[in-house]
């Protein structure tokens, strides 16, 4: 293997790595009643925490919250809204970050031209 094959297997396989740590995922729905999660917490060292919530986006006043009508509480689970809630509760595999994603397709097309050479 020449140098520069061992140096394109190296970076293939990082950024294969930064792919699966900063890559987007698909959150899955409510264990409890199916519906979307949204994003309950965010932000510092922590993957963002995703939850069935109560509220509800309010279509006669945008921008505003109200609780939805259709949220039921678990049956015999703790008091409402915080069974249901802390059933739901998901937490993303990864810190999605785009700019990274867009950094790894930039070095894959280099590393290409590289290998062409
Ligand atoms: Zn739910």
């Amino acid at each position: 293997m020449s140098e520069t094959e061992v140096k394109t297997t190296a970076i293939g396989k990082l950024l294969e790595r930064m792919e699966r740590r900063y890559g987007n995922y698909e959150v899955p729905p409510c264990r409890v009643c199916g519906r979307d999660l949204s994003s309950a917490s965010s932000g510092g060292w922590e993957r963002t925490w995703w939850a069935c919530s109560p509220q509800m986006d309010d279509p006669d006043k945008p921008g505003w919250l109200k609780t939805n009508p259709d949220w039921e509480p678990l049956p015999d689970k703790d008091k409402w809204p915080q069974g249901h809630y802390s059933h739901s509760r998901w937490q993303a595999p990864n810190f999605p970050d785009f700019d990274i994603l867009r950094l790894v397709q930039l070095v894959r097309a280099m590393k290409k031209r590289l290998e062409k050479e």
